[in-house]
C-alpha cells in the first residue's frame, strides 16, 4: 500500500527552481535510497517533505496515506508521522539525552510522557540498537563525538516511531563502526507499516542496508530507479556518464 506519493513536484528557493518535476512512490515496508551529485536537490527534497517554509512548493502534490498534505505545516506533518532527524546544534549542560528525547516525543504526540515508563521504553530500544544505556544520561552534545551525535538521530527515530523516516546524510563524518551501528539500527526500526527514505552519497551505507529501491537524483529530478546495481555503476563511473546521458 502506498505511503507516500510525490507527483510532479516543483520547488523554489530564493527565486530559483530546484525540484523540476520529481515523481516518487514509496510503499509501506520499503526502504528507498536517494543518491546524486552535490547540489542535485537531495536536501531540498527532504525540506519539501517536512514542509520547511524556506522552500516553496510551486507545483505538484504530496500525498501521505492517501491525503494531500501540501498545505500542512512542519508540526502537522510531524504529527502525521513524517520525520527528519535533526542535529541539535548546541551543547546543553543541564539537559540529558533522555530529557531531550522525552520532550521531543511529547511535542510530536501531544501526550504527556511519564518519566519511569518512558525510561523503561527507552532502555529497551537502546538495547535493541546496541547503544550503551549510559548514553541516555549524558548531557546533550556535551563532549559528544560525531558518532555519538548521530546515535541521537537514530534514537529520535526509535522514540518517535514515524511512518516515514527521512535520513539526510546521516552517514557523513561517521567511521565504519558508527556507520554500521547507525544503519543496522535504522534497518531494525523499520516495520511493515513504515518506510525509510535515506539520502546518502556514501556507497558504504549500502553494505548495512537492504534497500528496495535506489534512485538517482540529478538536476531536480529522479533520473534513474533500480536496485543496488546502480550503486556499483556509480562507484565505477561517478555521476559523469549519467549526467551526459541526461544532457546535464
Ligand atoms: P544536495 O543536497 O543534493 O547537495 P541541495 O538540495 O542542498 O542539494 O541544494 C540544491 C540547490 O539548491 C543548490 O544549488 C543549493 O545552492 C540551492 N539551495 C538549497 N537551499 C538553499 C537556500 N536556503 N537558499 C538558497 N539556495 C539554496
Ligand atoms: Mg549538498
Ligand atoms: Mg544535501
Amino acid at each position: 500500500m502506498s505511503l507516500l506519493q510525490l507527483k510532479d513536484i516543483r520547488s523554489e528557493v530564493e527565486g530559483k527552481e530546484i525540484l523540476k518535476g520529481l515523481n516518487l512512490n514509496i510503499n509501506k515496508g520499503e526502504v528507498h535510497v536517494i543518491m546524486g551529485p552535490n547540489g542535485a536537490g537531495k536536501s531540498t527534497l527532504a525540506s519539501i517533505l517536512v514542509g520547511n517554509p524556506k522552500h516553496k512548493l510551486i507545483d505538484g502534490d504530496i500525498i501521505l496515506d492517501g491525503e494531500n498534505i501540501n498545505d500542512n505545516t512542519v508540526d502537522e506533518r510531524a504529527k502525521k508521522g513524517i520525520f527528519l532527524s535533526f542535529q541539535y546544534p548546541e551543547e546543553i549542560p543541564g539537559l540529558t539525552v533522555e530529557d531531550f528525547l522525552r520532550t521531543a516525543k511529547e511535542a510530536v504526540t501531544g501526550e504527556k510522557q511519564y518519566l519511569m515508563q518512558f525510561h523503561n521504553e527507552l532502555e529497551e530500544k537502546m538495547e535493541k540498537l546496541h547503544i550503551n544505556p549510559e548514553y541516555a544520561q549524558r548531557h546533550l552534545n556535551v563532549g559528544f563525538s560525531g558518532g555519538e551525535k548521530k546515535k541521537n538521530e537514530i534514537l529520535q527515530m526509535a522514540v518517535l516511531e514515524p511512518k516515514l523516516a527521512i535520513l539526510d546524510e546521516t552517514d557523513s563524518g561517521l567511521d565504519i563502526d558508527a556507520t554500521k551501528i547507525v544503519f543496522e539500527g535504522v534497518q531494525k526500526l523499520k516495520t511493515n507499516d513504515t518506510a525509510l527514505l535515506i539520502i546518502t552519497h556514501y556507497d558504504k551505507v549500502l553494505d548495512y542496508l537492504d534497500p528496495d529501491f535506489v534512485h538517482i537524483l540529478m538536476d531536480g529530478k529522479i533520473v534513474r530507479t533500480g536496485g543496488k546495481e546502480i550503486v556499483e555503476e556509480i562507484e565505477k563511473n561517478g555521476y559523469g556518464k549519467m549526467k551526459k546521458q541526461f544532457g546535464l
